[in-house]
């Protein structure tokens, strides 16, 4: 592992001021420090924000407002998550192992980096690691990789599962810039597809901070968080499907349907939720929503069976969804 300096910080104030060039916040450190170890990161700087009180839970008004250092496990097992936001709870507790859980946290969940395989070795190149040295990965073993909202310098799938639950809900990323100002992002963009620019993903700007993620009431009370993968646990998603619907007098009346293992962001599109909405349940529906999703989408070989996995796993949530 590359030399760094360490800091430890006692406030939101210090940390911005303690950040410099070449900086990283360290939280749980599960991924970061894997990848310090391996030289895909080589920060300068480690500025440690574990201390900043961060780590609460609280009502707000009819949502929650969830503290970037509460951990994975500690929001799963949430009683107020467990009653009300119930996908993600699941969806938290379909991610990595039990002893990640306790170290993970929420603000570090959302900016977790790809599991491409070339990203992490660097032998060989990749533009989100080394940018405009190309993508091993175009011509290389896909599996894990992405189908919706690639380009032609990267298709890195976004790894998460918690952030797949949050965009379904309409969470709110709340941070603080490198002056302190407070700012308030949707989850909805939050995340950037790889574009011509595969090193830069998401909307914070440098030296900004995650501080909390505010969850607003549940819109729909059925709730479902399904996860397809190689093992029973602690592997990625192949696809996932976070579904939170609402329905009246047998008709579709809310639907919110996010997806991972698919896009190179935690994917929703608002087409698919809107062709759902006031209709009926049936599989002719389901089916065409698989269609609209699905059209877009552009596989390889390695990837093509995503495609008619996530049309039976989406067919197979929403008909549970709709009973
Ligand atoms: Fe790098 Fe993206 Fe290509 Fe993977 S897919 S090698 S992360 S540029």
């Amino acid at each position: 592992m590359k030399p760094f300096d360490y800091y430890r910080a006692a406030d939101l104030t210090e940390a911005a001021a303690t950040h410099q060039p070449g900086s990283v916040f360290i939280a749980g450190g599960t991924n970061l420090v894997d990848l310090m170890k391996l030289q895909v990161m080589t920060p300068d700087r480690v500025i440690d924000i574990a201390r900043l009180g961060l780590d609460r839970i609280e009502d707000d008004g009819d949502g929650l407002r969830i503290g970037a250092l509460v951990s994975n496990s500690d929001l799963a097992a949430d009683p107020r998550v467990r009653k009300r936001w119930p996908v993600l709870s699941r969806a938290l507790l379909a991610g990595a192992s039990g002893q990640l859980r306790n170290k993970a946290t929420t603000g570090g969940n959302l900016l977790q980096r790809t599991r491409c395989p070339y990203f992490q070795d660097l032998a060989t190149p990749c533009n989100k690691r080394t940018p405009g040295s190309g993508c091993a990965a175009m011509g290389g073993e896909l599996r894990n990789h992405a189908v919706l909202g690639t380009s032609a310098h990267c298709l890195a799938l976004n790894p998460g599962d918690m952030a797949v639950a949050l965009r379904a809900l309409d969470a709110v990323v709340e941070f603080r810039d490198a002056q302190g100002i407070a700012h308030a992002h949707p989850i909805a963009g939050f995340h950037l597809p790889p574009g011509t620019t595969p090193d830069v993903e998401t909307v914070l700007p440098p030296g900004a901070l995650i501080t909390s993620v505010a969850l607003p009431a549940p819109k729909g009370d059925r709730q479902i968080y399904r996860k397809v993968r190689d093992r029973a646990s602690y592997a990625f998603a192949l696809v996932s499907v976070a579904a939170v619907l609402r329905l009246e007098r047998g008709r579709i009346v809310h639907a919110a349907l996010a997806f991972g293992g698919l896009g190179t962001v935690p994917w929703r599109d608002p087409a698919v939720d809107a062709l759902l909405t006031g209709e009926a349940p049936s599989m002719v529906l389901f089916d065409k929503a698989a269609d609209l999703l699905l059209h877009p989408a552009q596989p390889r070989e390695g990837t093509a069976f995503k495609l008619p996995l996530t049309r039976r796993l989406l067919r197979a949530v929403l008909e549970e969804a709709t009973q």
